[in-house]
């Protein structure tokens, strides 16, 4: 039974609080937490705050105490990412010489930050093929619960905070991690399943944020990858081993037709620019163009006609080196009653309209029709 003795709500949230509680705060110690029910209510998030908890639930309750569920699974889970934190904290230092600062439990993959700012593909590997060894090895989980002297004798991967009061609760993985930490954890080390590094990057200058995942997480995980993987492979009709440089050399072919295409496009410009469809509005030329963007570009950069009109995609874009773009556009949006902005020398407008019609607009907004 839970005894809640206080409720309130915050916005949309209902809150219930207790001084004692079964379920484990989000956060404490970077781990997530417990979910479950209280009587009717299902428990949505749970926080420590002032020495009581306060339980997120989906609906209000009254005061009073109440049958509770924990779920289970998910405590597993947790158990299973806090344990395999354990061991590569443990794997990090033995290899890398390179200690655990913080760690965070995500609900999809979690992060610890260690103390290194560069970690090789190979070092990955060596922690990786080490904490799965440990995993393979079925090493027993022991939880001793010690004094702070007893504690500071016992070989500790990390000094223990100086918070902890006087029984310090140790988490012993065999001869392999001894660690003070008040979370939850497997009592074997072969119910991890497997520990896998899904990514990492450099954070705060000198530090290394390791992305990982274990268990049923880490299962999940690489089915992901293999989908992907497998419909990359089919779309690129290569093996696994050479989607690497099959992307890389189709990103160069894509650089390259895209230079020659521009190039292209800025010389069937020049060929152009002189001969394109215009009218003539209150004694400006007004020269248009619709067709490939490229073009359309380049003859906004460089045109002979006193108003260059392209379009654009959605929109038709405006350049000039004698009229004002930004008057000319600012009249049009009231004659469409479209939006547009822009400067001085460019401006652009969207409608959904036809060039023809964008013209007889231009015509209003230039003040020859009413
Ligand atoms: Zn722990």
């Amino acid at each position: 039974m839970i005894k809640i003795k206080r409720l309130y709500e915050e916005g949309k949230d209902f809150f219930a609080v207790s001084d004692e509680s079964p379920f484990y705060p989000d956060g404490k110690g970077g781990q997530l937490g417990d979910r479950g029910t209280i009587g009717p209510a299902r428990v949505l998030f749970v926080k420590e705050s002032g020495g009581e908890i306060h339980h997120k639930i989906d609906r209000p309750i009254e005061i009073g105490e109440y049958d509770f569920q924990i779920d289970l699974t998910r405590r597993e889970d947790i158990a299973v990412q806090h344990s395999a934190q354990h061991i590569l904290s443990a794997a990090f230092l033995k290899i890398a010489q390179a200690q655990t600062l913080s760690f965070h439990m995500g609900e999809e993959s979690s992060t610890i930050d260690i103390d290194s700012p560069i970690l090789t593909e190979r070092t990955i590997e060596d922690v990786e093929d080490l904490a799965n060894k440990i995993v393979r090895s079925h090493l027993n989980v022991e939880i001793l619960i010690v004094d702070k002297d007893e504690a500071e004798r016992m070989n500790l991967r990390k000094s223990i905070s100086e918070k902890v009061g006087q029984n310090v609760r140790i988490v012993k993985i065999g001869d392999f991690d001894t660690a003070a930490c008040g979370g939850f954890h497997v009592q074997n080390t072969g119910q991890i399943g497997i520990i896998k590094i899904i990514d990492w990057e450099k954070v705060k200058g000198t530090l290394t944020r390791v992305y990982f995942v274990a268990g049923a997480r880490a299962l999940k995980h690489f089915q992901k990858c293999i989908f992907v993987t497998k419909a990359l492979q089919k779309a690129l009709t290569c093996s696994l081993e050479d989607l690497g440089t099959r992307v890389e050399s189709l990103i160069e072919k894509v650089k390259f037709l895209s230079s020659q295409l521009e190039r292209l496009s800025q010389e069937h410009a020049e060929a152009i620019k002189n001969s394109l469809p215009g009218r003539e509005i209150s004694g400006y030329r007004v020269s248009f163009y619709e067709g490939f963007d490229g073009v359309a570009k380049a003859l906004l950069k460089s045109h002979n006609a006193d108003l260059m009109v392209c379009k654009v995609e959605e929109e038709f874009v405006l350049s000039s080196e004698t009229l004002d773009c930004a008057q000319i556009v600012s009249k049009l949006k009231l004659v469409l009653n479209a939006p547009g902005g822009g400067g001085k020398k460019r401006g652009s407008v969207k409608a959904n309209i036809s060039m023809e019609e964008f013209l007889n607009a231009l015509e209003k907004a230039m003040g020859v029709k009413e």
